[in-house]
């Protein structure tokens, strides 16, 4: 999708540092961080929400979520404890429409969720 702003985030096609990579999955801090960890998973295959995942997929979005547990013990959180999560269109509070799983962590999380 070449519009798609995280499909030119995971071609490295803009400035954006990735915080970790793989040859299906790629991870970058986010622009406008709502903890003091805040890393955006993605697939480097464009998926535009989770109503777009299809069964052959079950094995990428299993990927996402074991990049996010090797960032969070990275990160030093495994313990502490972190949030992630995935927003899906209006009302789930989704801006881009590019797959991403949030991992928050480094405070409390509130619950439940605004
Ligand atoms: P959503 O609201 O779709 O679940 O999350 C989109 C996230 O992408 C937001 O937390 C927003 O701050 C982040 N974001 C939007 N544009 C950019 C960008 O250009 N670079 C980075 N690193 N994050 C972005
Ligand atoms: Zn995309």
């Amino acid at each position: 999708m070449p519009e798609c702003l995280f499909c030119k985030i995971a071609a490295g096609e803009l400035d954006t540092e990735l915080v970790y990579e793989d040859e299906e999955v790629v991870a970058f801090n986010d622009l406008n961080p709502q903890a003091p960890i805040h890393v955006l998973v993605i697939p480097r295959k464009h998926i535009a929400t989770l109503n777009d995942l299809e069964p052959a997929d079950a094995g990428l979005v299993g990927r996402l979520y074991l990049a996010a547990t090797t960032l969070a013990r990275k990160k030093g959180v495994d313990d502490s404890g972190y949030r992630t999560l995935m927003n899906c269109n209006a009302d789930g509070g989704q801006t881009v429409f590019h797959l991403h799983l949030h991992l928050l962590g480094g405070r409390r999380m509130g619950w439940p969720p605004g």
